[in-house]
């Protein structure tokens, strides 16, 4: 991790219920993902995603899959 990462985003993540990860050094900061995963995943004011893993945890196998394939920046991906 590094100081120039979102501070939100250098939180562990937290075991068994990670569900996505973000490579930072992909990431575009779009937020397409935001849109995608909406209460799972914010982003802070720079448009970088915040991941909230426990909700991730409750949404459909079928939604995650969706939101890594839609990243423009190859940038998420499973955990
Ligand atoms: S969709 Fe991909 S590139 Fe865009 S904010 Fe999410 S992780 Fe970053």
């Amino acid at each position: 991790m590094t100081a120039s990462q979102p501070a939100a985003n250098r939180r562990p993540a937290t075991g068994a219920s990670a569900m996505l990860a973000v490579d930072w050094t992909r990431c575009d900061g779009h937020g397409l993902c935001a849109a995608l995963l909406p209460g799972a995943i914010q982003v802070d004011e720079w448009g970088y995603p915040i991941l909230d893993q426990s909700e991730l945890a409750t949404r459909p196998r079928s939604e995650l899959t969706r939101a890594v394939s839609a990243c423009p920046a190859l940038a998420l991906r499973r955990a």
